[in-house]
């Protein structure tokens, strides 16, 4: 409990929070909802802003056009490089523009409704956007901080809910509210990094289950957290603009990885213009099974899907496709099932991720057992694909990627889950990183 406690005491942009032991071992924290200067007048926030929204937001305060390309590298570098939360920070900027930006203008972060931390280190915030009318209480998503030796996963949603409906996915049972602006997803970065510590002029979260390496401790990207990145296309890839820009949040787009249900229109799409690291969530090899697991596949096929990684553009041996394989009891985990799966992914550059299925309230699927994963990964092993399983990470904070649910709706399901069951929920794991 202290090292949680500890990472909030040290980090200066850390809000103050609460600790509150919610599992054993585990930690959840409620923030006391700070609201940053200028939050009450109801003004936007810089951060999460492309170079091109900054100037346009710098026109609006009257910054000549002339002037703006130089201030924006300014904003940027306090934004994004050393995680500023005051315009009074900036002091190669002059005093008379500190105070206009601060006028119209906070650097306040979407705030922290609850942070969560697991016995194994995982993290997981409750993250409420700013409100965007009198009717809307702000977009609440989550984001699953998952620390390794050598790494850190950061896992951000793009979307609040999906509008797609895979069976075996919680997610898909909350219907969409809306797509996230690319400044929330950038937004999601920097709040793990204020409350982790990860600036360069923070303290670090000494004790904390973070990488050991002496690298930042958000070091990969997946986005496996809520929705669909590739029906929000055009904001993902400007987030991943911004996330990768070498003068600020500095990630190499080699750790960002982009995982996605099969929108085959958008895969090339994402290569060009984003040059991420594509995962798959394929979990069936035959179309009849697929279709039922992910019915996005009755309007993309499996052939098509496999034809789009085969051209996505920059794969490589060194830049393989990720197949995502989650393992279903009776359902999709036979040797037969292995050994097609090989021969579907024969000479696209691909990497096989088993994930132990996670079971949530209502589901009719169960999880393979340990001995059918084992095997079913051997076969896959034998034919020369790494198949790593995917350690189960955060059980103890319902910290699941591919899982989450806003809080609302959560809080239903688990309450009728206890009500019908008995049973705490467990088997919730949290998505590890993409190979490097
Ligand atoms: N919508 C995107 C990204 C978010 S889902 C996609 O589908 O790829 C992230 C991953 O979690 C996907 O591979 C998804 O299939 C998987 N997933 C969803 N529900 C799961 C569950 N209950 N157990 C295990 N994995 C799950
Ligand atoms: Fe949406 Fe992905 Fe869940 Fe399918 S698995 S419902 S695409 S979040």
């Amino acid at each position: 409990m202290s090292q949680a406690l500890d990472i909030a005491r040290r980090n200066p942009n850390a809000p103050a929070v609460e600790a509150g032991a919610i599992a054993d071992g585990a930690i959840e924290k409620v923030a006391e909802r700070p609201l940053a200067p200028g939050a009450l007048a109801g003004q936007p926030s810089l951060v999460g802003l492309t170079r091109a929204e900054l100037a346009e937001r710098l026109g609006a305060i009257g910054v000549p056009e002339r002037e703006q390309r130089m201030r924006v590298q300014q904003l940027w570098h306090w934004i994004y490089f050393r995680g500023a939360n005051a315009f009074s920070e900036m002091t190669n900027v002059g005093k008379g523009l500190r105070a206009a930006l601060a006028e119209a203008y906070t650097l306040a972060r979407p705030e922290v409704v609850s942070e969560q931390v697991s016995k194994d280190g995982t993290r997981k915030w409750l993250i409420r956007m700013p409100s965007t009318g009198p009717l809307d209480r702000g977009a609440e998503i989550e984001c699953v901080y998952i620390p390794e030796t050598d790494r850190g996963t950061l896992c951000v949603s793009s979307q609040v809910g999906c509008t797609l409906t895979c069976s075996f996915c919680h997610t898909g049972t909350q219907k969409l509210v809306r797509n996230l602006t690319s400044a929330e997803i950038v937004a999601q970065l920097v709040v793990a990094r204020d409350r982790l510590g990860d600036w360069p002029h923070a303290s670090p979260a000494e004790g904390a289950f973070v990488p050991s390496d002496g690298g930042r401790f958000v070091t990969n990207i997946v986005f496996m957290g809520m929705g669909e990145p590739l029906y929000n296309t055009d904001n993902v890839v400007a987030a991943i603009g911004v996330m990768s820009d070498n003068e600020g949040l500095g990630l190499s787009r080699r750790r960002i990885t982009v995982s996605t249900s099969g929108v085959v229109p958008q895969i090339e799409r994402l290569g060009q213009e984003a040059n991420s690291m594509l995962a798959i969530s394929l979990h069936a090899v035959r179309d009849e099974l697929r279709n039922e697991l992910v019915p996005l596949n009755k309007k993309y096929p499996i052939a098509q899907l496999i034809e789009a990684c085969r051209t996505y553009p920059g794969v490589s041996n060194a830049r393989r496709i990720t197949f995502e394989y989650v393992m279903l009891d009776g359902v999709n985990d036979s040797d037969a099932d292995a050994r097609a799966l090989v021969r579907l992914l024969e000479g696209v550059p691909a990497k096989i991720n088993l994930i132990p299925f996670n079971p949530w309230p209502g589901t009719k699927y169960s999880c393979s057992s340990w001995e059918r994963i084992e095997r079913f990964s051997e076969i896959v092993f034998r034919a020369g694909y790494a198949s790593p399983v995917r350690t189960p990470r955060g059980r103890d904070i319902l910290a699941a990627c591919g899982q989450l649910k806003s809080e609302t709706e959560k809080l239903r399901a688990r309450a009728r889950m206890m009500a019908e069951s008995g049973i705490g929920a467990e088997g919730v794991y949290a998505a590890a990183a993409a190979d490097d």
